[in-house]
């Protein structure tokens, strides 16, 4: 078995021997470097004497995908055509396609290789490519660093369960995914036309107030300078640091992260080559990261309140009648009219930059949680407000993350209003981390 064969967490059929093509297709993994999946479809194409045509689609959540996203997962996508081209691999771009492969492609498909995901439209499109293709399908997880179905063989309840688990298998899993040179670059025509790699003519580019952003561009090369100057300037004061949001001392490659432009397992080697202690940011990369995957793979409900652990639910159950004070519907929240001057000001924060520091968006959900006027409504707005204006939102992070706002992978707390037994987080907690005052001040 090859290295690439190791991450294969779903296959299906027999390799096609009258059909001349290995498929890469990409959903999620847009890049070449460290791409075990894209290695494994050369690989494959070279044993079989068979040509690879890798092509490229948007992976993405509810149907929509924002303005901002699109604008940056097309800027990787149209760095890994280059590099493809170079190495003379023929490149498509199908831009959106839930409905699965054409039959153009698929007929000419003697294997098709894809990334494996964990979210619901990711097994959809497995299922779906089940169905319409009967030759040899393999999904890899290119996306974390340990496979998630290695780690465990359920949903993990906390960091501090999946943590041994994670660290004890790392070691074996960071071996950098190479691309073979491959053997047949003869061309190859399909008779479907391709998208335009212009994200502004792609359909089903929802038209919201997520506009596009400048400050931050797509693509391996720009994930790689990030990650070389976070490196090189912040990581030896991640630890400390990493909590003073007017410091911003921390990585900013979760977009990267959310559109396949750099692999994990290249930060983690470079994180720890490199001069300084990265123990503190694997934990965030790999145990908080790697346990939002294992949430979403292992819970169907990721989206909803019903995956929240019971005794979350209970107390969410038990508290729901009680008053709001105050109490927000969602065109205030999302117009940033409350009341409170630093969560208007962490709501414009993600609205015009598409990021915000993790102890603000720590803040700004807990305040959702508490203003609206049932927890199931506060977390369909908080989920629908992160996906939209994020640019790593839609990734399994988010449906983690918004959940954890209601008490998933956390414990409980002594009772309150509202939240019931649920981690409370106000004003108090980000003054002992930073100059609040200040953070709101430089965005006036
Ligand atoms: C309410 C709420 C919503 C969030 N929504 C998202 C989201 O939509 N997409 C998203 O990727 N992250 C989300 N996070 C997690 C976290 O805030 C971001 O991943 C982090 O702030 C990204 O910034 P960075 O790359 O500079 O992180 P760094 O501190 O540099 O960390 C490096 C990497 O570790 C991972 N990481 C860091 N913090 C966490 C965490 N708390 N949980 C899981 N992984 C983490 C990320 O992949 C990140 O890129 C959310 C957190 C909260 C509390």
């Amino acid at each position: 078995m090859s290295s690439f064969e190791d991450r294969v967490s779903h296959c299906k059929g027999e390799l096609r021997q009258n059909s001349d093509t290995v498929i890469y297709w990409s959903v999620l993994a847009h890049r070449i470097a460290d791409n075990p999946a894209l290695a494994r479809a050369i690989e494959l194409a070279n044993e079989h004497g068979k040509r690879c045509l890798v092509v490229a689609s948007l992976s993405i959540h509810g149907g929509e995908i924002t303005k901002r996203q699109t604008k940056f997962a097309v800027q990787g996508i149209a760095e890994m055509k280059e590099a493809l081209k170079e190495k003379s691999i023929p490149f498509f771009f199908l831009a959106v396609c839930d409905d699965g492969l054409p039959d153009a492609i698929l007929d000419r498909a003697a294997a098709v290789i894809t990334d494996f995901g964990y979210l619901r439209h990711h097994r959809q499109q497995r299922e779906k490519l089940g169905q319409a293709f009967d030759g040899c399908i393999e999904a890899l997880e290119t996306m974390v660093c340990v496979p998630v179905v290695e780690v465990s063989d359920k949903q993990e309840y906390a960091a501090r369960t999946i943590r041994k688990k994670l660290m004890e298998r790392l070691d074996n899993w960071l071996t950098e995914a190479k691309m073979p040179t491959l053997e047949d670059q003869t061309g190859l025509r399909l008779d479907i036309e391709e998208s335009p790699l212009d994200w502004k003519k792609i359909d089903g580019v929802s038209d919201d107030e997520a506009s596009e952003i400048d400050w931050l561009e797509g693509g391996s090369e720009k994930a790689r300078a990030r990650l070389s100057a976070f490196l090189r300037s912040d990581l030896a004061n991640y630890a400390d640091d990493r909590s003073d949001a007017n410091k911003e001392n921390v990585s900013i490659l979760s977009p990267y992260l959310r559109f396949g432009h750099i692999a994990p397992t290249e930060i983690v080697r470079k994180a720890r080559s490199a001069k300084a202690d990265a123990d503190a940011f694997i934990e965030e990369l790999v145990v908080r990261r790697e346990l939002a995957c294992n949430f979403c793979h292992y819970n169907h409900n990721y989206d909803r309140l019903d995956a929240l652990p019971d005794w979350a639910e209970e107390t969410l159950d038990k508290h729901e009648s009680d008053e709001r004070d105050p109490k927000y519907g969602t065109a205030s929240l999302e117009n940033a009219k409350t009341g409170d001057d630093v969560w208007n000001a962490a709501m414009m924060e993600m609205k015009q930059r598409g990021y915000l520091h993790n102890h603000l968006r720590m803040f700004w959900g807990k305040y959702i949680a508490k203003a609206m006027r049932d927890p199931k409504t506060a977390h369909k707005t908080l989920l629908t407000l992160n996906n939209r204006y994020f640019l790593d939102g839609g990734d399994p992070n988010s449906f983690a993350n918004t959940l954890w706002v209601f008490g998933l992978h956390d414990r409980a707390f002594q009772e309150n209003d509202v939240i019931g037994k649920v981690r409370p987080m106000g004003h108090g907690a980000l003054e002992r981390q930073f100059d609040v005052e200040k953070w709101v001040e430089d965005r006036q």
